[in-house]
């Protein structure tokens, strides 16, 4: 008889021969989905934290006119002392908004308010600190100053035609700012994607519900919940199914036809209520992933009736980790915005990390600063992809690329701070 067991890959395997990389992951998550090709315009405060979906050239110059940046007195360069001093005679005063409308002859000054537009004859401001009234009224001015110094440049801080916004920028208050000095009132930005999202498992009970022998309350939902509610999308949650396949089945055509995202979690491993996969498979175009990445291996990927789906392990750590890194560079590749990872920094590690080369894993963490204002981070308790604690005691990631082998006490490790916080 023969008396060895035949086992199957795992995710309690470092590595996997069956396995894709994170990178490769991503580059067909970047390849399989074209942007949503529809915009709307909108007044400028409501394009905030939309994606711009033009691009924007000045159709003026910022500061239209050349104007004061201090409190002082204008006066033409050609009559400022070369040594000792010069007494200037005062005869006016610009405010901003309010400009002084003669010429300035040689050795006459105007009194000038920051943001007043300079007067014909001058090019120069003095600072009023380094200025002197005399008992005369006469303004007293010494040497050591230059010519155009406290003037802002017509066009200084923008041309007429120059590129202010590029198509794809997530609005910031910047921008607001930029394109509300142009004068400019509303923008064209990306439609918001439509992302529902659900969970599967006969084990799972809404809150409000009592919890029978066996039952858990579903938390996915709500970390969805709160994941994409950061994100310009619309959000649908179409609440807990159960591992039936005829309900999955149903559910999904129906995600599909409202969401372009469908969003499920559960189901997806190699259980026997594990179902997504099969359904799928019946419904849509799939491909399923099993991802070298530690915690959240399996991820079905794929399209149902044109519309994007996305499986996600069940574990809550898992569909936070496999959210952060797969789910949002594909919302961000939906929704037209510019692709731009997520900021890693270097800290040093408080403690011993351990880690097998072959798999990318991303551990929970405590960052802070030490006395010299340098980042160090320590982990977060317990590390199981069933502790959701970890994650909400932890304010970051530790990044830990497939080749590492083990992180010392301080070696130096790549940091993600939680954007959520
Ligand atoms: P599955 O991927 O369906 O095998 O689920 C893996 C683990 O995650 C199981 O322990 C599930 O009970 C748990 N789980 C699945 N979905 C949820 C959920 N919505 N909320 C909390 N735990 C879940
Ligand atoms: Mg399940």
């Amino acid at each position: 008889m023969n008396s060895t067991v035949t086992i199957s890959p795992s995710c309690a395997d470092a590595s996997d021969p069956d396995s894709i990389s994170v990178a490769q992951a991503l580059d067909r998550i970047e390849a399989t989905i074209t942007a949503l090709d529809e915009y709307e315009a909108l007044p400028l405060k409501e394009c905030l934290g939309r994606i711009s979906s033009e691009s924007v050239d000045s159709p003026i110059d910022v500061p239209g006119h050349t104007n004061s940046a201090m409190d002082g007195f204008a006066v033409s360069s050609v009559s400022l002392p070369t040594q000792d001093i010069n007494d200037f005679e005062e005869i006016g005063v610009a405010y901003a908004g309010i400009p002084f409308d003669r010429v300035c002859g040689d050795n006459q000054c105007v009194r000038i308010m920051t943001g007043a537009l300079i007067p014909e004859g001058c090019d120069t401001v003095v600072m009023q600190e380094q200025a002197e009234r005399l008992e005369n009224g006469r303004i007293r001015i010494g040497t050591g100053h230059r010519t155009e110094e406290n003037t802002r440049r017509a066009g200084e801080d923008i041309e007429q035609g120059a590129l202010v916004l590029e198509r794809g920028s997530t609005i910031n208050p910047a921008h607001l700012g930029v394109l509300a000095s142009l004068g400019i009132g509303s923008l064209k930005v990306w439609r918001k994607p439509i992302v529902a999202f659900l969970s599967t498992g006969d084990e799972l009970v809404s809150i409000g519900n009592p919890l029978k022998k066996g039952q858990i309350y579903d938390s996915n939902r709500y970390i969805l919940y709160g994941m994409l509610a950061h994100l310009p999308v619309e959000i649908l949650d179409l609440g807990v199914v159960k591992d039936h396949p005829e309900q999955i089945r149903q559910t999904l055509m129906e995600a599909a036809a409202k969401a372009d995202l469908v969003i499920s979690t559960g189901g997806v491993s190699v259980g026997e209520a594990d179902y997504i996969k099969t359904v799928l498979r019946d419904i849509g175009e799939i491909e399923f992933w099993k991802i070298a990445i530690k915690p959240g291996r399996p991820l079905t990927f794929g399209t149902i009736e044109g519309s994007l789906f996305m499986g996600l392990p069940g574990n809550p750590v898992a569909v936070m980790v496999i959210f952060d890194q797969f789910v949002i560079p594909a919302i961000t590749k939906f929704s037209g915005a510019m692709a731009s990872g997520p900021p890693l920094l270097k800290a040093v590690s408080l403690d011993k990390l351990k880690k097998k080369p072959g798999r990318y894993e991303i551990q929970r963490g405590i960052a802070s600063r030490d006395a010299n204002n340098n980042w160090q981070v320590s982990k977060c308790g317990q590390q199981g992809s069933g502790i959701l604690t970890s994650m909400s005691r932890a304010n970051c990631f530790i990044v830990l690329a497939e080749n590492i082998d083990g992180v010392a006490v301080g070696d130096l490790v790549d940091v993600q701070l939680f954007d959520w916080n």
